[in-house]
């Protein structure tokens, strides 16, 4: 599994060295903790994570990037 998604990374890395297209999008999470408030309340949950994906063999196929850096607010 873990070195399954290194190689992925790995794979997404080639792809941006040489130009091809990837695709990001940006993601929320449900922890499913039953005593976290932000999911209990059903507010907007953890995240958003990054990742970025590309057809690999016809599927679409995302390797997941890290939580994405809270911006400061001003
Ligand atoms: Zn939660």
């Amino acid at each position: 599994m873990t070195r399954n998604a290194d190689a992925l990374r790995e794979e997404l890395e080639q792809r941006k060295q040489n130009g091809l297209p990837v695709y990001e999008q940006r993601r929320y999470a449900n922890c499913g903790r039953p005593l976290c408030h932000r999911c209990r309340n059903g507010e907007k949950p953890h995240g958003p994570y990054r990742y970025q994906g590309w057809y690999k063999n016809g599927n679409l196929t995302w390797v997941y990037l890290g939580k994405v850096p809270v911006e400061t607010s001003k």
